[in-house]
């Protein structure tokens, strides 16, 4: 703010200067004097005097300053006196009203002399700094108005890249949806058409083998369809949990149960080192082992080698601390916040060869905070570690 008044303070000299040399100017000219413009000299902050070679006629001065200002809009009042130097008198000439505020001095100033033996005029503003201020005013409202615009501007930006990503995310969510749906189906129908035709030479292992391939991928397509229609529930409704008091330990074993296959798929190994004591808590018994399946999903997902899964239980202050540790491709410092977004999905890597929606830690995470949790994550080349807190009140 300070800066700004000096600005303008300096401003408003400068326009004074300017407009006193072309009155200085238009003096000599009318008296036919060819010498160099005399400088303009401040002596004080609101006082300008400038030398002339001849005496001056007040209204003259006065007719040629108001014009001058005038046209350089610099609309504050102000007193002129001139200075004879043959009868060494300062002579007021007058006080001229150039802004719609009348003067804030009831009586002309007496203006200060300056000792020279040779004629000057000065030029006093009585009114400066008021004048400065209210021309601050209209810095001050035009910058409020731009400083608006721009937010304006920022915050369209905002929702303009915001859309763009949600559009792509939806993009990516339907190529994800469409590919996960697809692979099942085909099975499904190449199995079933093998079945009809009955090109399996009346092969019962065969037969029977491939009635099991279809009853696995309507499974596999039933749970994506679950997950799919779980988490468009979940976000439309507010989640009604139905807490029970669960012993943790044996919905841990139940969810890990669920993804027997396919870890046997993967010669994966699981193994269980439950050392909380307080493992009775009141949880949602559904979420719970979803919450627990889903982290064990990703673990076997995301692992090139055959994955080797530790899922533990400690005690922890008011509560417990679950961890599903993998031995995985982990995940790396940038993208650790954006897992737990919902479709986030990191984008390089094997990843592409697994499938998934990109909601699965999204779930997690919703439904931890949901029992008052937290869920963290630590990675490193040689894999991650999922911590959820529970507490137990
Ligand atoms: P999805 O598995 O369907 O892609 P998730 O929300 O479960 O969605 O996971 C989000 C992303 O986090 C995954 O795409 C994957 O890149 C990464 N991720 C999750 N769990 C692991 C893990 N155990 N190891 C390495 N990366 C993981």
């Amino acid at each position: 703010m300070d800066k700004a008044f000096d600005l303008r303070e300096r401003e408003f000299n400068d326009r004074v200067n300017i407009a006193l040399r072309s009155v200085a100017k238009e003096i000599m000219e009318l008296n036919k004097d060819s010498s160099d413009v005399p400088p303009v000299r401040q002596l004080s902050s609101n006082y300008f005097i400038v030398s002339t070679n001849d005496t001056l006629h007040p209204y003259l001065l006065e007719s040629l300053l108001d014009a001058e200002f005038r046209s350089r809009n610099l609309k504050t009042n102000f007193e002129y006196s001139i200075y004879d130097c043959f009868t060494d008198s300062l002579v007021f000439g007058g006080a001229v009203t150039l802004s719609e505020e009348p003067t804030t001095s009831a009586e002309p100033r007496v203006i200060p002399k300056w000792e020279r033996d040779s004629h000057y005029f000065g030029v006093y503003f009585p009114d400066k700094d008021n004048y400065l201020i209210s021309q601050m005013t209209i810095w001050v409202f035009s910058s409020s108005i731009l400083l608006v615009v721009i937010i304006f501007f920022a915050y369209t930006l905002w929702v303009i890249l915001k859309q763009k990503r949600l559009s792509e995310i939806k993009n990516d969510f339907i190529n994800n949806m469409t590919h996960e749906f697809k692979t099942p189906i085909s099975t499904i129908s190449a199995s079933a058409e093998l079945l009809r035709t009955g090109n399996l030479d009346n092969n019962e292992e065969k037969r029977a083998r491939y009635y099991q391939m279809i009853a696995d991928e309507s499974n596999r397509l039933k749970l994506q369809v679950e997950k799919v229609l779980q988490m468009a529930q979940f976000d439309t409704n507010e989640i009604d949990l139905n807490l029970q008091s669960c012993d943790l330990h044996e919905l841990i074993k139940q969810a890990a149960g669920s993804v027997q296959i396919l870890l046997e798929e993967r010669q994966g190994k699981l193994k269980f080192e439950l050392n909380a004591t307080d493992h009775i808590l009141k949880v949602d018994e559904l979420h719970f082992t979803n919450i627990i399946r889903n982290l064990l999903d990703n673990a076997i997902k995301y692992c090139v080698e055959s994955p080797a899964i530790v899922i533990s239980s400690k005690d922890a202050s008011n509560g417990i601390s679950i961890s599903v540790s993998d031995n995985g491709i982990g995940i790396n410092a940038a993208q650790k916040k954006q897992i737990f977004e919902k479709f986030y999905r990191v984008p390089t890597g094997d990843v592409h060869n697994v499938k998934g929606f990109g909601l699965g830690l999204y779930y997690v995470r919703s439904l931890v905070e949901v029992h008052k949790g937290t869920v963290t994550v630590s990675s490193d080349s040689n894999g991650s570690t999922f911590t959820i807190y529970l507490p137990n009140s």
